[in-house]
């Protein structure tokens, strides 16, 4: 007999429910299923317990900062509202002193990640990168460095005239800890080809990441939802990385990315709601069984449904920030960046114990 918070719920998350607590992995249909229904407090309850399991009453954050080097791109994907041209009003690289200079402003704040990631912008040499990272190193030698996407690995290997392995190897020898694991998007040909033909596919993203992951370094995995995709192509994003984690076991978290269209080709594309940012969060815990961590990206969906996401399977809040501009260059309403003491509010006014980490999840005290 099922516990009692099977009562009353879709029977269709009934058999899912059944299925979670036996340890039966879930399937394409219940992927798909955990998307379409809409008992989202049955389906919260069912990610709720798998979240308890795993984290008890414990939140994660961290006390970050966001770099974001340059934002010239030569790929100029369709859903990205961050790029711009080279010359373009706007457009701007840091040099390493003004990197330098940046970290230095917030030097007196217990930085614990330096969060990296840029456009590809041709005017930088792979020694930028190399140079980029020593630069932090040295100013912040006790916050990890966790920098690139896939896309800019890929993009630092052709520039570098190396292979993929020596590139990864290289970055890490200068200071690469760890990457967050954007740049996929939707693992999916047909989104692919529509939204950013420019950048790299689903084969190379998944080859890029098996290679970091060989390399020692852990990496996150996102989705980018709330766009063209659809039911279907989010479950099979979710089931290509739950096959890797299998293989390499170098995923560290997840996180599920909103779409924002405000200043992007698709502006025409309506906000997701919170049953869809709920959802993303669920499906992604229930369906993602060998992934320890699932973030609620508060800066993507707004600090209050953050919250709840906590009870809808997520463990993990991210982190304080300091200057977010990617995602409010796309008209995100959050705040660009949360004190340690309102990210622990919002925690325990949510009902968890907050729980400081560092990027590889041990507790900060
Ligand atoms: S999403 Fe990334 S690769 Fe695409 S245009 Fe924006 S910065 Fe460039």
């Amino acid at each position: 007999m099922l516990p009692f918070i099977a009562k009353n719920i879709d029977k269709k998350l009934e058999s899912i429910y059944s299925k979670v607590l036996n340890g039966i992995r879930l399937s394409k249909e219940d992927g798909i299923c955990l998307y379409e229904t809409n008992d989202l407090i049955g389906l919260g309850k069912i990610a709720d317990h798998v979240r308890r399991a795993r984290h008890k009453n414990q939140a994660f954050y961290v006390y970050n900062q966001h770099l974001n080097y340059t934002n010239v791109c030569k790929n100029r994907c369709r859903f990205c509202a961050y790029a711009k041209d080279e010359g373009q009003a706007g457009a701007y690289a840091y040099t390493c002193e003004q990197i330098e200079q940046r970290l230095l402003d917030r030097i007196d704040e217990p930085v614990k990640e330096l969060h990296i990631v840029g456009g590809l912008n041709e005017s930088l040499d792979f020694q930028y990168f190399i140079d980029l990272l020593k630069t932090v190193k040295r100013i912040r030698p006790d916050a990890a460095i966790k920098a690139f996407t896939c896309v800019e690995i890929d993009y630092l290997s052709n520039l570098s005239g190396l292979s993929l392995d020596e590139t990864i190897q290289q970055l890490k020898n200068a200071g690469l800890e760890m990457m967050p694991g954007g740049g996929a998007e939707v693992l999916n040909s047909r989104v692919h080809e529509a939204l950013f033909p420019k950048k790299i596919g689903h084969e190379r993203w998944l080859e890029i990441v098996r290679a970091v992951h060989k390399a020692g370094i852990k990496t996150n995995a996102t989705m980018l939802y709330g766009h063209i995709e659809t039911i279907e192509e989010r479950v099979d994003h979710l089931m290509a990385l739950r096959e890797l984690q299998d293989e390499t076991k170098g995923f560290s978290a997840f996180i599920p990315l909103a779409f924002h269209s405000e200043n992007t080709q698709l502006s025409h594309l309506p906000p997701t709601t919170a049953m869809d940012d709920l959802k993303a969060v669920a499906a992604a815990r229930l369906m993602l069984d060998n992934f320890d961590h699932i973030k609620a990206y508060w800066v993507m969906i707004g600090e209050k449904l953050a919250q709840v996401a906590l009870s809808f399977g997520a463990d993990d809040l991210d982190g304080t920030i300091i200057e977010e501009k990617i995602t409010h260059t796309a008209g995100a309403k959050s705040a660009k960046g949360l004190t340690q003491d309102q990210m622990e509010e919002m925690i325990k006014a949510a009902g968890f114990e907050p729980v400081q980490r560092d990027s590889f999840y041990h507790p900060v005290n």
